[in-house]
């Protein structure tokens, strides 16, 4: 398989598209005023220490200071110091990506937390990332246990133990990757193994753990350069954060529109991923690198509810609170002679679009499918193959369950990234999000109601109705004879006037 990956920097966000065989499949996008503190390392600088409160503020060369708590103070080498533990309340989430916050380190329950000016002091220089994004009016949140975030491993500099994602599910696995990261731990640091290490090598791994120590080795290496208070470590960016987390062995070729991007991941590359510098590619053309491949529309296409299929038939995606809905559908050539057949085929082609959009939308939770009916077993027994099949494709973890009572095919699809909906879309406040509003006639129909109630609680000789024109146009076609009948039952004219300022579901009535 051809894959490929396509990077559109500009000013303000990074898109980021994955290309296999010519099809855009998973898209990233990251925009610059959302990215936030979180993960950045300082080097501090303790401004006050208060004791009341077990916190101090520390000057990180921003304009707010931040706030270290105590709980959150890292005390190496120390018989109680903070350990790994699953069931742990506070999370370390140094990466953006929900799926880290299932990796927890406990600073708190299993210790005995000393008094914050035992551990601090005024005018002390010390190592802290933020943990929290400032809000309003408060700085940043910080901590001193330090995490790096790699690909497959949290690099934890303070502690000396090996954890693993709460969410990474069989014994047996868990057993493997647990020894494997004592077999290659370093002796000064600790550990976590994420997620998605799920089936990969010791190799990958390792590869992984040399990545982070050269992260590391940097942050010591402007920490001891550095006078506080000054960033030492920002979290790596998108199209940085892809080379980390997207490229593997299938990416043979990196098209990247910006200059300067390019340039640095070319740099990132020759430290950090020395195979990969030969696949990154500047792309000067004149043509948005996001129409080469159709990806623009691809994009749009994945924010419509509706999807056609070639054959004619469609599917319908709806995003729930509860779960994901998946309608599909047979185009018009319906009446076919053999219900089955063309059933069956229109099902095969839903399956990859189905992939596809669940791909590029990144849906994740719960999925329930709505197939076309199938009377044979055998093309039931076979659809199902052919999406386990053609689910390969994704790295994000999937799970077909089988049909349910009622015929339908539950899946659920691993939570990783915001889905492209959430990030670019907003409820529409007009409907309500329902995607419905009330029709004319509806409207129509509560405006005569208006109509009977004025005309009997006052006395009037006529009234007249100020609408939006469609309303009038209505009342005046279709409805017309309903206006006359109600003008004989109130024994009343109604004058109608239009206009076009008002809004369409609106209406005023006027006694003369
Ligand atoms: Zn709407």
């Amino acid at each position: 398989m051809s894959v490929e990956l396509l990077v559109n920097v500009s000013p303000f966000e990074t898109r980021i598209a994955r290309i296999e065989n010519g099809l855009a499949e998973e898209v990233y996008i990251e925009r610059e005023r959302e990215r936030g503190l979180k993960g950045n390392i300082y080097k501090g600088r303790v401004q006050r220490v208060i004791p009341g409160i077990q916190a101090a503020f520390v000057d990180i060369g921003l304009e707010k200071s931040g706030f270290l708590y105590a709980g959150d103070i890292a005390i190496p080498d120390v018989p109680d110091a903070p350990s790994l533990d699953e069931d742990a309340e506070e999370t370390i989430d140094s990466n953006e990506d929900e799926e880290d916050n299932d990796v927890a380190v406990n600073t708190s329950r299993h210790r005995h937390i000393p008094p914050i000016n035992t551990l601090l002091r005024d005018g002390q220089e010390i190592l802290v990332q933020v943990s929290k994004d400032p809000i309003a009016s408060k700085g940043p949140r910080l901590t001193s246990l330090l995490s790096i975030a790699g690909r497959y491993l949290v690099y934890l500099p303070d502690l000396r133990h090996v954890g693993i994602a709460r969410r990474l599910e069989g014994k047996e696995e868990r057993q493997r990757l647990l020894d494997i990261g004592e077999k290659i731990r370093p002796e000064k640091a600790g550990l976590i193994i994420r997620t998605v290490a799920e089936g990969h090598s010791e190799e990958e791994l390792k590869d992984d753990l040399a990545f982070l120590e050269r992260l590391w080795a940097g942050i010591e290496k402007r920490n001891q350069q550095s006078h506080a208070a000054c960033n030492v470590h920002t979290e790596l960016n998108l199209y940085l954060r892809v080379m980390r987390d997207y490229v593997d062995d299938e990416v043979k070729k990196i098209h990247i529109d910006s200059k300067e991007a390019y340039q640095s991941m070319k740099k990132f590359a020759r430290n950090f991923m020395p195979e990969v510098t030969k696949r990154l590619y500047y792309y000067p053309g004149e043509r948005p690198v996001f129409d080469v491949y159709g990806v623009e529309e691809e994009v749009n296409r994945a924010l419509k509810r509706k999807v056609s299929l070639k054959s004619g038939g469609h599917l319908v995606i709806d995003q729930t609170e509860a779960l994901i809905a998946v309608d599909v559908n047979s185009g018009s050539f319906v009446r076919s002679r053999n219900m089955e057949e063309t059933g069956f085929k229109t099902n095969l082609e839903a399956v990859h679009e189905l992939v596809h959009q669940l791909r590029l939308r990144n849906l994740g939770g719960i999925i329930v499918v709505d197939f076309i009916d199938m009377q044979e077993e055998e093309n039931k027994a076979r659809l199902l193959e052919v999406l386990d099949e053609t689910l390969k494709r994704d790295k994000t973890k999937t799970h077909v369950v089988q049909y349910s009572a009622l015929g339908l095919v539950e899946m659920t699809r691993k939570r990783t990234r915001d889905s492209l909906g959430r990030m670019l879309l907003e409820p529409c406040h007009r409907c309500d999000s329902t995607g419905y509003r009330k029709s004319p006639t509806t409207i129509c129909y509560q405006l005569f109601r208006e109509v009977v109630a004025e005309a009997r609680a006052y006395p009037c000789e006529k009234l007249m109705v100020i609408a939006h024109p469609k309303l009038i146009d209505l009342m005046l076609g279709e409805e017309s004879e309903q206006v006359t009948r109600l003008e004989g039952f109130l024994g009343k004219q109604i004058a109608l006037k239009s206009d076009a300022q008002m809004d369409p579901e609106h209406f005023e009535v006027a006694l003369l």
